[in-house]
């Protein structure tokens, strides 16, 4: 199996160097920069496979590398952040992160996270199913959803509601249903069915014109109208 390549971006050289000696044990190949500049000029030299992205770095803080790396690609990002009252700002900003741990946090658990998110995506690579719904286009192989012809930039959480969704071919899903797909089963961070809520809440407002095709059911949760 391939070695993923992971770009570490963090200004506190310790850290680095932990999080460098870890990833390398379990056998990821690791590249890291101190500051948010040359952390984006290494991204676009090295493309690497998975981004760990500290959000105040100097330079170029962590929101707005987030912000640059999503409209060029779709690697995956885990966000460090110190506070906690931060993570209401990466939420808040659908930057589009994948993931994020608050400082300190264990680096089993961050690995953790990372394979996680590592096997989505290739799940998701080896699906090759194009859906049309009205004006709607997601194609679940490439990672793409168009409306109207139009891309529309997902974030991959909200992509894994849809392909969920997707998946349950009209059948409603429950909250937990969806947490379990979307987050996995063993997950310890504070999530609950308010998160789901909350996404497909933004997920809706991406589908524009299309919005309805996501529907609320009572005391069950959400199903995706494709007919
Ligand atoms: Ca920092």
């Amino acid at each position: 199996m391939a070695q993923e390549k992971i770009l570490i971006v963090e200004d506190e050289k310790d850290l680095v160097k932990i999080l460098k000696y870890n990833l390398e044990k379990e056998g990821f190949r690791t590249l890291s920069a101190n500051d948010g500049e040359s952390g984006l000029a290494l991204f676009r030299k090295e493309k690497p496979d998975f981004l760990v992205l500290d959000l105040m770095l100097p330079k170029l803080d962590g929101l707005e590398f987030c912000k640059i790396v999503r409209k060029e690609s779709r690697t995956p990002i885990i966000m460090l952040t110190a506070k906690k009252e931060e993570v209401d700002r990466i939420l808040g900003l659908e930057l589009g992160a994948d993931d994020y741990v608050t400082k300190p946090f264990s680096v089993r658990e961050l690995i953790a996270r990372i394979r996680s998110i590592l096997r989505r995506v290739s799940d998701s690579q080896n699906i090759a199913t194009a859906v049309r719904a009205g004006e709607l286009e997601i194609d679940l192989g490439r990672y793409e959803v168009r409306l109207a012809g139009k891309p529309i930039t997902l974030s991959s959480k909200e992509f894994e509601f849809l392909k969920c969704l997707i998946q349950a071919r009209g059948r409603a899903l429950t909250r937990d249903d969806l947490l379990k797909n979307v987050w996995g089963y063993d997950l310890s961070v504070e999530i609950d069915t308010r998160t789901v809520d909350q996404h497909i809440a933004r997920l809706r407002s991406k589908l524009g014109s299309e919005a309805g095709r996501l529907i609320t059911v009572k005391n069950v949760g959400y199903r995706l109208k494709t007919d």
